[in-house]
């Protein structure tokens, strides 16, 4: 058996694709050929292989091997495919029987001692497998509560390069089976009876939440902004099981999913630091790019602290994502996509100087002038609410307990039901993703109600994306009030929410 296949799986953003790998025994000096587009770091596993198949007890062939993978025109970059081509050269050698990798994909980097070692993006290298219609998986040990997540195939764990070949043999118990997952319990999420008072910000995250709009807290420190921002994802709903699928995926190629129970069921809650790379916000890096924090928070929410010291390069990335929905990568074979729709709240003191309270400020009006606007126009233009905290009062902390997330997330449901009835025809799910001229046009609203924006228009003081912006945030008013559509006092509202301006 000179020639022999098996299936691996190649990455390209969150898409998998099937890579078939040929390998073939020949006539000629003791060497190894790699053919098909190979990546630097495939040709380094030569030396890996060989090494991983002597110490697995196996000799590997004294002829000349050669290893195809196709189709050769697909990046086929890290050391994912090790396994397979250890399975498909021995394979060729005779060592295991012909076809006992039919209808299997091998999956996993091999260390010099034969040991199978996790690979990132398990999860969406098996769908794409089961959609190419591989009915078997092997992958490594760690990884199989990951690969665990994928209906309809037979899944494999393997600990050691000899472990697989022996199963090949027949030895069925050489290879783990995945566990049946305990049912977990989602992870604590912190609640909003810990947060005293602030009941401006309080209505504002009830709104964001509502209906997907991006958040701007500004205040001093120790107002809360923090507290807050954290407790936006306990508002939103869990994911659909398809949404916990693609966000899973997107962790997994980030290599940070949590191994024993991989599955991302609620809106992740990322916040990088200011000092991160434009490389980690957006994702990037050698080899196969990985999803930055922009991504991951895909179906959550994307956290700035102190977004004001993040920086124009950093926030003009961030806002380019955000229009998008997408992060597009420019590698050397391709472009790679990673998803981004996530809800963006941002928080910033007032001023570099950062008092406890307002009258405290030592900054020149100029400075706070400044400071503020390094939060790019383009990206604030995004930003449908705006909130104001000011400090807590002893008077403040005093009277009604505060409500608890359980119950605002209540009326969170009852009003994106509303809008994701009202909009399906259209494709949209929330007021955030509505176009301004549908809201303009399709569903304009009568003369009276919108009166104010139409003066504020006509004397400057507002501008037509700020019109939209507030017409959305109407919109998202009505339905928590359980209204058809906006009045007059919603629009009012809502311009509210975009009039505050630090002082
Ligand atoms: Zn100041």
């Amino acid at each position: 058996m000179p020639l022999a296949r098996t299936w691996s799986v190649a990455l390209s953003g969150v898409d998998g694709v099937p890579v078939e790998i040929e390998a073939d025994i020949g006539s000629g000096l003791p060497k190894v050929r790699l053919v098909g587009l190979p990546d630097p770091s495939l040709t380094e596993s030569k030396e890996r292989l060989r090494a991983a198949v002597r110490n697995s007890g196996e000799a590997w062939p004294s002829q000349h091997v050669t290893l195809g993978l196709s189709p050769a025109t697909l990046p086929k970059n890290g050391s994912g495919y090790d396994l397979a081509l250890a399975c498909a050269v021995l394979a060729a050698a005779g060592v295991v029987p012909e076809g006992a990798w039919e209808f299997t994909v091998l999956v996993g980097e091999l260390a010099l001692d034969g040991r199978v070692r996790p690979v990132r993006g398990v999860l969406p290298g098996l769908l794409a497998a089961r959609r190419h219609g591989l009915r078997r998986a092997v992958v490594p040990a760690s990884t199989l509560p990951e690969a665990a997540l994928v209906d309809g195939m037979e899944i494999l764990g393997a600990c050691t390069l000899a472990d697989v070949l022996a199963w090949a043999r027949g030895e069925q118990g050489r290879l783990a089976l995945p566990e049946e997952p305990a049912p977990a319990a989602p992870p604590p999420r912190p609640d909003l009876a810990d947060v005293v008072g602030q009941p401006e910000a309080r209505w504002a995250l009830e709104v964001a939440a509502a209906g997907g709009h991006h958040l701007l807290l500004l205040g001093p420190p120790g107002t809360g902004k923090t507290m807050l921002a954290h407790r936006l994802t306990g508002l939103l709903p869990e994911l659909t099981p398809a949404e916990a699928l693609e966000v899973t995926a997107i962790h997994s190629v980030a290599g940070q999913l949590d191994t024993d129970a991989p599955l991302v069921s609620s809106p992740p809650f990322v916040a990088p630091h200011h000092s991160t790379s434009v490389a980690a916000l957006v994702g990037g890096g050698g080899g196969l790019a990985k999803p930055g924090a922009v991504s991951r928070a895909h179906r959550g929410v994307l956290f700035l602290d102190e977004a004001c010291e993040f920086g124009p390069r950093r926030l003009e990335a961030l806002r380019t994502a955000l229009e998008e929905g997408e992060v597009r990568l420019a590698r050397r074979d391709g472009v790679v996509r990673y998803p981004a729709r996530c809800q963006l709240v941002l928080a910033t003191n007032p001023c570099p100087c950062a008092p406890a309270r307002d009258s405290d400020c030592v900054c020149p009006p100029n400075i706070r002038r400044r400071y503020l606007s390094r939060l790019s126009g383009p990206l604030l233009d995004r930003v449908d609410l705006r909130v104001h905290m000011r400090p807590l009062t002893a008077m403040s902390a005093v009277g009604v307990e505060p409500e608890n997330t359980a119950a605002v997330r209540d009326r969170v449901s009852r009003a994106r039901q509303a809008a994701a009835e009202r909009w399906s025809d259209h494709g949209w799910r929330t007021n955030a993703e509505v176009p301004g001229p549908a809201l303009r046009r399709e569903f304009a609203l009568p003369r009276k109600v919108t009166a104010v924006l139409d003066r504020g228009l006509s004397l400057g003081t507002i501008t037509g994306r700020g019109a939209d912006r507030s017409l959305r945030v109407a919109w998202t008013l009505a339905d928590l009030a359980g209204a058809d559509r906006p009045d007059a006092d919603h629009v009012a509202a809502a311009l509210e929410f975009r009039e505050r301006r630090a002082a």
